[in-house]
């Protein structure tokens, strides 16, 4: 499965190639990453014992400029996964039009069987690892699954006691009092929330939110704040889950008194039979299989990639499916969801909004001037709402899925940068 994860993500170029300006040359270009780090990562736990993690940075592609994207800490973390990541990250930074191109990391770890120090310490350790390879004008880091901004507070600390110097720029996602930015961390879902508000009445799902019914795969940084947003905007949200399992309410979930739940017991599934939401509404307890193929308006998949599989597509019975999570849908599956007309927005687009806010915090760094949360927001708002109506217009002209037109747009970004810097023209004549 692994390998195929970056053939089923480097399928997606040559679906868009037909409908981009860009050279074959420059795709050619794209079919591989720019350089990949496997680090190992030596910590010394509580008890004494010394254990080696392995983890990984990739750049992807930085012709639009330094490389950015994440780092995250799950068990099933592998180059193929990250290389995937990094590719993804190159087309959502030109999807948002950001001054940068993409790259990821990630450790194979549980983070949840360490202790705090112990994580700790394999956040300063991975940085020690990989400090000569990223920098506030090569490669940025940020958050992801299973990191946070406790995480990028450790990691820039070490960054500035490896260089000697304070550096905020090289990792965003910070706690705000190191530099981080006002609307960070709410920024991915903020963002889908943008693209859902500018692309509902086009689908003719507008009706009211009190009428649109939606599902959310994942209880995480995304998951759990677009179920907020959607539910204080109206919407009614009739199913969550995370990795154990999810509940359902046919009549729309409290989710304030949910996310208060889980974060207090650490599990959703605590909200099955105890204490107060378990009590105050009726609610049936689903697993992750059952929330895809409910039958909602919007399916919102916020957890991890390969959800959505030619094994369950047909099952899907939602209108429009809105990606928060980095490749939650197959090809294979995208084929059959497009033969059932159920409208597909891509993760490179739906959940830009967290890697923008990043931007806006760089920049903020950079300047040394801060904003506050509405300045943040409405520029957020702004390029979501210009690149979500650019995307769609690219589709309907083209007759192409959404995800092939983000592909499109993203591709046609990458190919001025390509000839921006000089290519093949010069040497046949066509350049002045
Ligand atoms: N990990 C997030 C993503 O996949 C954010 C990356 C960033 O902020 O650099 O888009």
């Amino acid at each position: 499965m692994s390998e195929s994860l970056f053939s089923d993500a480097s399928q997606r170029l040559d679906e868009a190639l037909a409908y981009a300006s860009i050279s074959e040359e420059a795709i050619e270009r794209l079919k591989l990453p720019r350089s990949s780090l496997k680090v190992s990562i030596p910590v010394r736990m509580d008890n004494g014992e010394l254990r080696i993690f392995p983890g990984y940075r990739v750049r992807y592609d930085d012709t639009r400029g330094p490389t950015k994207g994440g780092i995250r800490f799950h068990p099933d973390v592998s180059i193929d996964e990250v290389q995937s990541l990094a590719f993804w990250m190159t087309f959502k930074c030109a999807v948002a039009n950001l001054p940068f191109g993409g790259g990821k990391g990630g450790i194979t770890v549980d983070p949840k069987s360490l202790s705090p120090f112990e994580l700790e310490r394999l956040s300063r350790g991975y940085i020690d690892a990989v400090a000569d390879f990223i920098g506030p004008d090569v490669d940025i880091p940020a958050p992801d699954v299973y990191t946070n901004e406790m995480i990028m507070g450790w990691m820039v600390d070490q960054y500035g006691i490896i260089k000697r110097q304070i550096a905020p720029a090289v990792i965003t996602g910070k706690p705000l009092t190191m530099g981080g930015s006002l609307g960070r961390d709410k920024a991915t879902a903020m963002g889908a929330f943008f693209t859902m508000e500018a692309t509902l009445p086009r689908l003719g799902l507008s009706g009211s939110p009190a009428t649109t019914t939606v599902a959310v795969q994942g209880f995480g940084n995304a998951g759990a704040i677009i179920a907020e947003l959607l539910f204080n905007a109206g919407y009614k949200v009739v199913a969550v889950s995370d990795s154990q399992g999810g509940i359902y309410r046919r009549e729309g979930l409290d989710i304030p008194s949910v996310r208060q739940f889980k974060d207090s017991t650490r599990a959703l599934k605590a909200v099955y039979c105890e204490g107060s939401v378990c009590n105050a509404v009726d609610h049936e307890t689903i697993t992750n299989e059952e929330l895809l193929a409910l039958d909602v308006d919007i399916l919102a998949p916020a957890a991890l990639e390969n959800q959505i599989t030619a094994s369950n597509a047909r099952d899907i019975k939602a209108r429009a499916v809105y990606e928060l999570a980095n490749g939650p849908t197959t090809p294979e599956a995208d084929e059959i969801l497009r033969g059932r007309d159920v409208v597909v927005f891509p993760d490179i687009l739906v959940n830009a909004g967290g890697v923008t806010v990043s931007y806006f915090e760089w920049v903020q760094n950079r300047q040394g001037l801060y904003w506050t949360l509405d300045e943040v927001n409405q520029r957020l708002k702004q390029k979501m709402v210009e690149e979500t109506e650019r995307i769609w217009d690219i589709a309907q002209t083209q007759g192409i899925s959404q995800r092939t037109a983000a592909y499109v747009h993203a591709l046609n970004r990458i190919g001025d940068a390509v000839q921006a810097k000089g290519t093949k023209s010069y040497f046949t004549g066509g350049g002045d």
